[in-house]
């Protein structure tokens, strides 16, 4: 068998996405999260509440207060009283002092139906 001519394997194919979404999720992406991420971003001059040793001050993106490992995945931790906006450091910061997070109630580590079975 000859199979000289045909060079596939060197060069990545014309492709950039990411992580394929099924079409569940990006109807979910398209239809919920975007548009309640873009509400809770607004105009970008809401003030971030975390207000950590980083905080740049305005709101730019979306932090899940119970991750969304523990919740069982992004629909559910799309929950409106699991989200809230934070500015990108303290985002960050969050996930790195998580000990600090849990403290100030930004990070929850149980599962809302928890309480009664752990396993
Ligand atoms: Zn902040």
């Amino acid at each position: 068998m000859k199979r000289s001519s045909i060079q596939r394997s060197n060069k990545p194919m014309k492709r950039s996405r990411l992580k394929p979404r099924s079409k569940k999720m990006s109807k979910f992406y398209k239809e919920v999260r975007i548009p309640v991420v873009k509400e809770i971003i607004g105009d970008g001059f809401s003030r971030c509440p975390v207000q950590s040793p980083v905080c740049t001050k305005y709101i730019e993106g979306v932090h899940e207060i119970l991750p969304r490992g523990r919740a069982g995945g992004i629909i559910k931790a799309h929950r409106k009283d699991n989200l809230v906006g934070t500015c990108h450091a303290c985002n960050g910061y969050i996930s790195e002092h998580a000990s600090w997070a849990t403290e100030l109630g930004w990070l929850k580590h149980y599962d809302y139906n928890e309480q009664t079975q752990s396993t």
